[in-house]
């Protein structure tokens, strides 16, 4: 059976207060309703890390940055490092989220340095990908994703891409209400276990989780989890409110 996990992305959200009270909103909430079998991950900004990992110290959640610099250390003023994350007790993080492609113009081959500088310090990466509108309406998304998956992670061994994690997420879809389908979904994660299988093999291919990310909500999560290939959500608007974010999580 594979890994289910549910990641909240706070993105820019929340004050300091603001942030304290959602957490513990959700320890209140996950106690209540502990989801089994899922991992919880909660990715808020990185100055919240410490008390997001006080938290975590329950074992109930689990703490993921947005992002993480492609280089090792230095001279990069604002940037945060892989060893740093780590040494905060970070067990993942997001890369390659649309909005950095978009707003940082991040591109696959730093989506590999970040892959790689994540994985040397046994931090999970939750690597995204997905189509913008006018590819899909192009009907050119499976090529589209397809690229994105291969410039970003095909340089890895077989044991390194084991460990990762890949959140799809149709770019029309990311904070807009306009979710993919329970059958789009499906569709595409079904296309990307096969694009995986291909490159590493079936055993790696079968155990791989794939997120599903673009407007799930308390509403749609269950339709979206019930399909074969869709192993959880990386979750924006919803993992701000508490009682939606446990009951996403309690959708399988
Ligand atoms: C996201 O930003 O990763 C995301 C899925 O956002 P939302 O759930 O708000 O569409």
């Amino acid at each position: 059976m594979r890994r289910k996990i549910v990641a909240g992305n706070w993105k820019m959200n929340k004050s300091f207060a603001e942030a304290e009270d959602l957490l513990n909103e959700l320890y209140d909430a996950l106690e209540e309703q502990t989801p089994s079998n899922v991992d919880v991950v909660v990715c808020p900004p990185s100055i919240y890390f410490e008390m997001a990992v006080d938290f975590s110290e329950t074992g109930i959640i689990s703490v993921g940055a947005q992002d993480v610099s492609k280089y090792e250390n230095g001279a990069y003023t604002g940037e945060i490092s892989a060893q740093m994350l780590s040494g905060m007790q970070v067990e993942y993080c997001i890369v390659g989220h649309s909005e950095r492609r978009k707003y940082h113009s991040e591109t696959d081959a730093e989506i590999a340095q970040k892959t790689d500088v994540l994985l040397k310090h046994d931090i999970t990466p939750i690597v995204c990908c997905g189509e913008i509108l006018s590819e899909r309406e192009k009907n050119i998304h499976f090529e589209v994703v397809k690229k994105q998956i291969s410039d970003a992670l095909f340089h890895l061994d077989p044991l390194d891409f084991a460990k990762i994690i890949i959140a799809y997420e149709p770019v029309w879809a990311i904070g807009t209400g306009h979710t993919a389908t329970p059958e789009q979904a499906q569709e595409m994660h079904a296309f990307i276990r096969k694009t995986i299988e291909e490159k590493f093999g079936k055993e790696i291919a079968k155990k791989l989780p794939i997120l599903y990310g673009g407007s799930c909500n308390a509403k749609n999560a269950k339709d979206l989890f019930s399909q074969a290939d869709v192993d959880g959500g990386l979750i924006g608007g919803a993992s701000l409110v508490a009682q939606d974010f446990v009951t996403i999580a309690n959708a399988f």
